[in-house]
């Protein structure tokens, strides 16, 4: 089946804010990545994050390991049962590998799925006792997070765009239809530009120029801070975190971004 690593970052930037986390903060945690922040944590090919402090917990994408996901969820201090809503980006295994074990800890949940998954696995879910949301349109999930529904004309996708006291979070499992393309549809969704793009990038493909000219674009459309990671590449990474600079975020699993209300972002873990 499904194999994968998993990563664990913990992310922590300049403390500018408050240190208490407010009622009001939305909280980004990566469970699951191949790039990790914090030693004690299992990595792996794949992506997943768990987003706290809205209306519904919401678990993005599920890495490729569930025993990996269910273990680094028990060392960060967070219960499964306390997920309302899971997102899968799209069908690739590095995403959905890890939710039967995750299911089989806690089925009572909402599974937002791009209505494209083929039937066999809605079924499986389904059987489970967990209910399937199929997204093809732009569709909200809870107060502050939307699904972008389904974008590309290849691998089918969906992101997803939380919003925050400090903007528009943009959260992406590969970016299949194109960072660029899946940060201009969230701007259209919200009206704002993006103050975070966070995820998969998809640009290990790509040369240094095509890369380049990806970071200019996502600049010319506003985004104004950057955690690429998973399929991103090490490249690509490079290269953003040179024209971001103290705006590009290092992340992995294990990584903790806190959107404070007071217009701060602080950032728990280390590694870039
Ligand atoms: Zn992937
Ligand atoms: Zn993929």
């Amino acid at each position: 089946m499904l194999r994968i690593g998993w990563i664990v970052v913990v992310i922590l930037m300049c403390c500018t804010g408050a240190s208490a986390v407010s009622a009001d903060d939305v909280q980004i945690t990566v469970l699951y990545d191949n790039y990790v922040t914090d030693a004690r944590l299992e990595t792996g090919w794949g992506f997943s994050c768990l987003i706290t402090g809205l209306q519904k917990t919401i678990l993005f994408d599920v890495g490729g390991n569930g025993a990996a996901l269910r273990g680094n969820m028990e060392k960060l201090g967070h219960d499964p049962g306390t997920v309302d809503a899971v997102v899968l980006s799209h069908g690739h295994y590095d995403h959905i590998g890890g939710l039967p074990v995750f299911l089989s800890l806690h089925s009572d949940v909402e599974i937002y799925l791009p209505r494209s998954f083929p039937d066999g696995i809605k079924g499986d879910i389904r059987k489970t006792g967990a209910r399937v949301e199929e997204v093809a349109e732009p569709t909200q999930i809870c107060d502050g997070a939307h699904s972008t529904g389904e974008m590309g004309a290849g691998v089918v996708e969906q992101a997803l765009v939380v919003e925050t006291s400090l903007g528009p979070v943009v959260i992406t499992g590969c970016a299949h239809p194109g960072i660029v393309a899946i940060v201009r549809e969230a701007k259209r969704m919200t009206g704002s530009d993006v103050y975070l793009a966070l995820g998969g990038f998809h640009l290990t493909w790509m040369n240094t120029r095509q890369i380049t000219d990806i970071a200019r674009q996502l600049m010319e459309e506003g985004v104004k801070k950057v955690a690429p990671c998973h399929c991103t590449g090490d490249r690509a990474r490079g290269i953003f975190a040179r024209m971001y600079m103290d705006r590009y975020i290092g992340i992995g699993a294990g990584s903790k971004l806190i959107m404070n209300h007071g217009a701060s972002m602080r950032k728990t873990g280390k590694g870039r």
